[in-house]
């Protein structure tokens, strides 16, 4: 019996590609859709920040702010922009995916965004929502060439206790 599927998004083909499946197999089981992204960290190129600037996400830093020494978040500080900046993208991300897996008929769907290390997290949320299945994309944004899963689809596969897809 399968009553709740998770699927994880990093914005990917892949991950698109799994939400379609996790969408069509919630709606074969008449089970629960969870949609899950956990926001990146760091800092964001030059032109997202400008974007988010002028997308009013983000004040303007002050032209003359150092570059933080340490990653301590403070108040108005640029980790504060990057992390509102990750935030958006998280939540815009999720959100497309919702109205995705609505259009396809999913009743109950849920959205969960978070920070943090991405297999953890999605592993912490698999044992706390009684999760039967993961349907993640076998690779995502990362850029090497050649390898069949991601860390991030492999650390998952290999330690969660359900069954997990990870889609081509
Ligand atoms: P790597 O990140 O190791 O360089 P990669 O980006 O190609 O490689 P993964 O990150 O493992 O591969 O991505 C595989 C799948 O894991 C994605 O299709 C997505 O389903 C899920 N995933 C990866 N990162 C995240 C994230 N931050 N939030 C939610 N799901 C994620
Ligand atoms: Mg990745």
């Amino acid at each position: 019996m399968i009553s709740t599927i998770l699927t994880t998004t990093d914005g990917s083909k892949h991950a698109g590609r799994a939400l379609a499946l996790a969408a069509d197999l919630a709606n074969k089981y008449k089970a629960k859709l969870i949609i899950m992204h956990v926001m990146g960290q760091g800092d964001v190129p030059e032109e997202l920040a400008h974007m988010a600037e002028v997308e009013h996400v983000t004040e303007p830093a002050p032209a003359n702010e150092p570059v933080p020494r340490a990653p301590i978040p403070r108040p108005g500080s640029r980790s504060d922009a990057n992390q509102k900046i990750h935030a958006f993208i998280g939540d815009r991300l999720v959100d497309d995916a919702v109205d995705a897996a609505k259009d396809k008929g999913v009743r109950q769907v849920q959205r969960i965004v978070e920070d943090g290390d991405p297999a953890g997290r999605i592993l912490e949320v698999a044992k706390k929502h009684g999760v039967d299945m993961i349907v993640m994309g076998s690779r995502g944004l990362g850029n090497l060439k050649g390898l069949l899963l991601g860390s991030v689809s492999q650390k998952v596969n290999h330690l969660c206790t359900c069954t997990c897809v990870c889609v081509k």
